[in-house]
């Protein structure tokens, strides 16, 4: 069964948009995954078809009426069938990681709703019991990037996108560390020569190299996460 996304946006044009190429694109292409997008204001009920309205006790901007959003989401499970969860993208969210990514597919399908201007009445997400998930520590102006992001990590763990399944094994993150340096052709550009050690043809010291390499770069930009690597490595 393919993986499914379903996205709720006032900017449903904006799809596939990046996801429509290269390694993302083509599988789109060969169905290994499924996207539908549902336009949220297509279910806006008055003669204006207005989405949003002022925020109660005031305050700058528009938030997203939770009626019309609570009947985008029905509307989308009616045409496009239940999913196994239902996530606003949020800066309030869960951060996403590759753990999370790797979840959300694990879990079949998943349905995002992107926000706009200052957001959503927070009645729908509780009704709905939405997830909520962040990009990250930064306010964007809209989730629909942040969708497209989440996808994109996701795709490309499903099987048959990456040409190379070791690929998605070896990256940043999957480890538990951030990936090693990595060189091609030519082995000498402006001075600059590629290491040793990748040219000898010896695996074992490669595999070592790039490990001490891997370690080494974790350690110095992300202490956060070598901080976890090592406890996990005592463990085990
Ligand atoms: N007033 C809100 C920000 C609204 S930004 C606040 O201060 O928290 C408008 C919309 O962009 C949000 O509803 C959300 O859907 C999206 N968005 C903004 N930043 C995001 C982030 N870091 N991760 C995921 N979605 C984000």
């Amino acid at each position: 069964m393919a993986w499914r996304v379903n996205v709720l946006t006032l900017f449903p044009e904006m799809f596939p948009g990046p996801l429509g190429m290269s390694l993302a694109g083509k599988a789109l292409n060969d169905g290994l995954w499924r996207l539908e997008t549902l336009d949220i204001r297509s279910v806006a009920s008055d003669k204006h078809r207005s989405v949003d309205d002022t925020p109660y006790g005031g305050g700058a901007g528009m938030v997203l009426r939770p009626d019309v959003v609570d009947a985008a989401i029905n509307c989308s499970v009616a045409r496009f069938g239940e999913v196994a969860r239902k996530v606003f993208l949020s800066p309030r969210g869960k951060r996403l990681d590759q753990a999370m990514a790797s979840k959300f597919v694990a879990d079949g399908s998943v349905m995002l709703v992107c926000g706009r201007y200052e957001g959503l009445d927070q009645r729908v997400i509780d009704a709905q019991r939405l997830e909520e998930v962040s990009l990250g520590d930064f306010v964007l102006s809209g989730g629909e990037v942040a969708a497209m992001a989440l996808i994109d990590a996701c795709v490309r763990l499903l099987p048959g996108v990456m040409g190379n399944a070791a690929t998605v094994d070896e990256e940043s993150f999957s480890a538990g560390l951030l990936e090693y340096p990595q060189y091609t052709r030519p082995p000498e550009w402006n001075g600059r020569d590629v290491p040793e050690v990748l040219i000898s043809g010896n695996h074992e010291k490669i595999k070592a190299w790039r490990q001490a390499e891997a370690e080494k770069i974790t350690r110095s930009q992300r202490p956060d996460l070598w901080e976890i690597y090592q406890c996990t490595r005592t463990r085990t």
